[in-house]
């Protein structure tokens, strides 16, 4: 069994010795990132023989490849178990660093402009997984107060596994992340995200929306058939009034898809007076993509419009161009040279 996917009352219950060795052993695992069990010399030495034959501590993380941008970006191949190969990213902001983390290894939504659903699911990431990359990065970067679960896969779609690593990541033991620091985010599977504020975990939720309408919307996400918009926007409103976090809505401008100045009012009219901020995103154009992303100008007008209308709306800055930053590209590029 992995233990580092355990909270420490769970990992209390199964060693059924002293009430404060789960904290001992999740502090060993998640604050000062043992690796082995022979490192926590302040553990009975039969205790840690009797981990040793039951348990494992996360499965092994491998660094494969790191490449870095112009601007601090560094983005990470990693090699798991089984030969499962994941990305994520270190970006380095003003406020300080932050990791982009994958959930799952591939993507069974299929967006139409998303590298990482090109191949479908491999399989869900557990939580010790997760907190893994965070952790590698760690090792060679200074601290990251933020975590983006905006990697490869969709977070709501491993519900269990991305729920648990909010609690492992933010526990008072281990690297004890604000909750509000962490920012899931989502297609927009409507049931999941009521179930996500039922938690009453303040995270960040950012919810990538893409059009104003459910046939543009349809059209790039074809996954969301099943969730459309206003159910979508309701379960989004819930998530507020429960947690008291404004929702952010992404969206990646494509040009003559979805970057119109009425797409830009039909949005404004949707969520003008939510608790919510728009954050456009070029589209990161890959090789096999006919679309094509929205110039400077025809973003900056669609931002104008939306903050004329008292939707706040901001630009993402691009980092890491140049190191196929794209979610999936890097993981893609590999298993196609590496396989067989
Ligand atoms: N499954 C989650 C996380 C995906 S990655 C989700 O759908 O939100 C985070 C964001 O990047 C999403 O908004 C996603 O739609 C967007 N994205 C994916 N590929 C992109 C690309 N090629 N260019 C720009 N944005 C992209």
């Amino acid at each position: 069994m992995d233990i580092a996917s355990m909270t420490p009352d769970e990992i209390a219950d199964i060693i059924g010795d002293k009430p404060y060795r789960g904290k001992q052993i999740f502090r060993w695992i998640h604050s000062r990132l043992a690796g082995s069990f022979d490192e926590m010399t302040d553990l009975p030495k039969p205790v840690r023989e009797k981990l040793k034959m039951s348990h494992t501590i996360g499965s092994r993380i491998k660094k494969l490849r790191s490449v870095q941008s112009a601007d601090q970006t560094t983005k990470y191949l990693f090699q798991l178990e089984n030969n499962t190969i994941i990305e994520s990213v270190y970006m380095s902001y003003r406020f300080g660093g932050s990791v982009c983390a994958s959930t799952q290894a591939g993507c069974r939504m299929g967006c139409v402009f998303c590298a990482s659903g090109k191949t479908g699911l491999e399989r869900n990431l557990a939580p010790s997984e997760i907190c893994g990359q965070v952790y590698a990065i760690q090792r060679e970067k200074p601290r990251a107060g933020h975590v983006v679960l905006m990697g490869c896969g969709e977070p709501l779609d491993n519900y269990d596994g991305t729920v648990r690593f909010i609690k492992l990541v933010s526990d008072e033991n281990g690297q004890r992340l604000s909750r509000r620091s962490i920012t899931v985010s989502t297609c927009g599977l409507t049931p999941r995200i009521v179930n996500l504020a039922d938690e009453m975990m303040p995270v960040t939720l950012a919810v990538s929306l893409h059009a104003p309408d459910d046939a543009v919307r349809e059209f790039l996400m074809p996954v969301v058939r099943a969730f459309p918009m206003n159910g979508l926007l309701r379960a989004c409103a819930y998530y507020s009034d429960k947690t008291g976090r404004q929702v952010t809505y992404e969206y990646t401008m494509i040009k003559g898809v979805n970057d119109s100045l009425s797409q830009a009012r039909d949005l404004a009219a949707l969520l003008r007076g939510t608790l919510s901020h728009v954050n456009l995103i070029r589209l990161n154009e890959t090789d096999d993509l006919d679309l094509k992303t929205s110039s400077d100008e025809t973003i900056r007008r669609f931002a104008d419009t939306l903050n004329e209308r008292g939707v706040k709306t901001t630009v993402r800055r691009v980092l890491g161009s140049g190191i196929s930053a794209a979610c999936g590209q890097l993981r893609n590029h590999h298993n196609k040279f590496n396989s067989g």
